[in-house]
């Protein structure tokens, strides 16, 4: 999963936040010198003065860093000198230093520890940040400008992160539709406003619909299996929406998570009919041909910017390039996941019939019978394990220890460096010959003002030409244990650790001169690998005994545990993958229709769109259904939820190659570090994958993680 924010150069990530009708508030106070982001910061790696910082010193700097950068694009594009590398391309990276520092201090603020005043700044800032993004990519003199320096990149001696600038800033600008003329544009900018109209009116219709498709009942014997909080939750919810009896709403995806307890099939049944037809009633909150709609017209906006299909805009700066390659590798995923479900269903087909139960399994039936099967063949429990799993021997002799053995980086703590909460620790990080690296932060612990999950972001970006060394945090919400206690986590909790710290390693290992290429602003479909490739470490065997210990007597975990565990990740894999992957389809199919083609009956397309795949399987149905996958109608996944998977591949891919050359040596980490995790976005990064893999990212050990080949899956 997607756990981390990009900090991005301009555009600033907007999803979530609020935008209220309020009257822009004139900025609080005066912007100088005594403001904490005037100049940049004096502490070690240029650190944010969290004990200097006021919540009123955000706006002020946000609109001063704002006006100051278009101040600077504006000398830019009126340039009266012919446009160069050095005048054109080189002098916008280094624009909007102001604006960047605040913007990552103040994202990083408000994703952890949100406040009624930091809400209201965000409230404020959120329609101008917009405007801001458009003031810079719509700047046609500036296009101009950076137009001139593409043509003639070839002959300008670039060097090659030099030349992979020039074309990245190009393509930023023509993706957005720079090079149309006038009228196209226009064009162009009717077709966002009603993609946006349409998006908007999605996420209303579809909110309503999950609503109102809450499962209601007053008879308390139909909730038979749940436990006596999950039967009050019901209760509450029920009062909360003033109805009597009991209330089971809706999770976004098809299937729901009480499914796995709920003893009474009819209430299974009622309960997945209500989520699979939430957004198909007839009605203000059916949603069909608003995605069909949807559909429709960015078909029309690809041809309008020169290409044959939605998917193929969206993915040309991606790291798969086109359609035909995620569909490609998409395909290939089929047959084994679709077999290892086959093998899932006959098992649970088993437990069915020797309960005497007289039918065949359906989707509202998979959770209640894989649960029993679960039981039956792991019995693992939660509270055994984690007495083995205390966090801050997990970070020490896990986390740093995998670290140190793969690159040679230390820790050491500074409980000098300010931070934003109590609960916020800060490291400094030295590279192998012991110099300063980066400074790394952790905040795990959870808090009702913290936005929920886990993820990785900077402070500081790394880069050559503005003199930074990366600043980089992790932030996760794990249960805090009583003052005095330690805090042991759950092997999820473990893994979550090592993924976000591979987030950071690819932060802290950025070597790039630039720094829009810099760190971890790469492709969306490349971002999980550093991350998900880290989490490999977890359950490798030196590592795993190194931090697995019980935390009063320092015993090792014994090892039938240990393995019940590892082989409990790969339960319902199956099932799985295979909804994920007719969900993938699904979202590819929809945006790679040519912009000829009517309006489609969603139905139709999507029962013909499975078939056509060979997922049109009846006891797994896709994890969202057209009508309620709001990834692609209105957060952003638009022909591109496959990235999960194809994350997947690379670091399934690139964890074996680690095992067919000897494992975790030096050698190994340094050589990964040296040719990706340094790399950022400054090279093709399917070429980058390629060099240091030595060919295309094969997808046979991805099947084989997941134990889908059929060699050791069909069982
Ligand atoms: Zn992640």
């Amino acid at each position: 999963m997607i756990r981390m924010r990009k900090a991005m150069k301009w555009a600033i990530l907007l999803m979530g936040m609020l935008i209220t009708n309020e009257v822009a508030m004139a900025a609080q106070g005066e912007f100088g010198p005594s403001n904490p982001f005037y100049a940049a910061s004096s502490l070690p790696f240029q650190a944010p003065p969290f004990d200097k910082i006021k919540d009123s010193d955000y706006q002020p700097a946000i609109e001063a860093g704002m006006a100051q950068q278009i101040e600077e694009v504006r000398a830019i594009a009126e340039n009266p000198a012919p446009p160069t590398f050095e005048n054109t391309v080189v002098a916008l990276e280094k624009t909007g230093q102001l604006f960047v520092r605040v913007m990552l201090v103040f994202n990083g603020v408000t994703g952890a520890n949100l406040n009624p005043e930091l809400q209201k700044v965000q409230d404020i800032e959120a329609p101008k940040l917009a405007a801001h993004q458009d003031a810079i990519y719509l700047n046609s003199k500036l296009f101009a400008r950076i137009s001139a320096v593409y043509k003639e990149r070839a002959s300008l001696h670039l060097d090659a992160e030099a030349l992979r600038l020039v074309e990245y800033d190009y393509l930023q600008f023509v993706h957005a539709g720079a090079n149309l003329s006038d009228a196209d544009k226009e064009e162009l900018k009717k077709l966002n406003e009603e993609e946006s109209t349409l998006s908007n009116a999605f996420t209303t219709k579809l909110l309503s619909a999950t609503k109102n498709a809450a499962f209601v009942t007053t008879d308390k014997n139909a909730l038979a299996g749940l436990s006596a909080a999950q039967i009050e939750g019901a209760e509450q919810s029920a009062k909360d929406r003033k109805v009597g009896g009991y209330v089971i709403p809706l999770q976004n995806t098809t299937q729901q998570p009480d499914l796995g307890e709920l003893s009474v099939r009819a209430t299974r049944h009622a309960i997945f009919e209500n989520s699979w037809n939430r957004a198909e009633r007839g009605g203000a909150d059916d949603t069909r041909e608003t995605i069909a709609r949807l559909a429709q017209l960015r078909a029309q906006k690809a041809k309008l910017l020169g290409f044959e299909t939605y998917a193929a805009w969206k993915l040309e700066d991606q790291m798969a390039k086109n359609s035909a390659a995620a569909l490609k590798f998409m395909d290939a995923l089929v047959p084994g996941a679709t077999a290892k479900a086959a093998a899932e269903a006959k098992d649970i087909q088993a437990v069915i019939d020797a309960q005497k139960g007289g039918f065949t399994v359906q989707p509202w039936d998979w959770e209640f019978y894989s649960e029993q099967v679960r039981k039956a063949r792991y019995d693992l429990d939660e509270a055994q394990v984690k007495p083995y799993f205390e966090l801050n021997n997990v970070l020490k002799n896990g986390v740093f220890y995998a670290a140190n053995q793969l690159y040679g980086i230390t820790f050491k703590e500074r409980t000098d460096i300010p931070v934003y909460h109590p609960d916020v620790r800060a490291f400094e990080v030295f590279d192998a010959d012991g110099k300063p690296l980066a400074l790394w932060y952790c905040d795990y612990f959870k808090r009702d003002n913290k936005n929920g999950g886990a993820w990785m972001d900077v402070f500081v970006n790394q880069s050559k030409l503005l003199g930074t060394l990366p600043v980089v945090f992790n932030v996760a919400n794990f249960s805090k244990p009583a003052p005095g206690q330690p805090a042991l986590i759950s092997f999820g909790d473990v893994t979550t650790m090592f993924h976000e710290f591979g987030h950071a390693l690819h932060g802290m290992f950025a070597n790039g001169t630039y720094p829009s290429l810099s760190g971890t602003q790469v492709a969306r479909d490349f971002v999980e690998f550093p991350s998900q490739f880290n989490e490999h470490w977890a359950t490798y065997p030196a590592v795993f005994s190194n931090f697995a210990k019980h935390y009063k007597t320092g015993e090792p975990m014994p090892a039938d545990l240990a393995a019940k565990l590892k082989k409990a990740e790969k339960f319902n894999s199956g099932y799985a993958l295979t909804e994920v992957v007719a969900a993938a389809e699904l979202d590819m199919q929809w945006h790679t229709l040519p912009a000829s083609d009517g309006l489609k009956n969603p139905d139709e397309f999507e029962k013909d769109a499975l078939e056509k795949t060979h997922l049109w399987i009846t006891y797994v149905p896709p994890r969202y259904r057209s009508s309620y996958f709001s990834h692609v109608w209105s957060t952003g996944y638009a022909a591109g939820y496959y990235a999960y998977l194809w994350s997947e591949m690379l670091d399934d891919a690139a964890y074996e190659w680690f095992e067919h050359h000897g494992g975790m040596t030096r050698a190994n980490g340094d050589r990964f570090r040296q040719m990706v995790l340094s790399r950022g976005n400054t090279e093709d990064l399917g070429k980058m994958y390629a060099a240091w893999y030595g060919g295309e990212p094969p997808v046979e050990p991805m099947l084989r993680e997941r134990g889908l080949l059929p060699e050791d899956g069909a069982k």
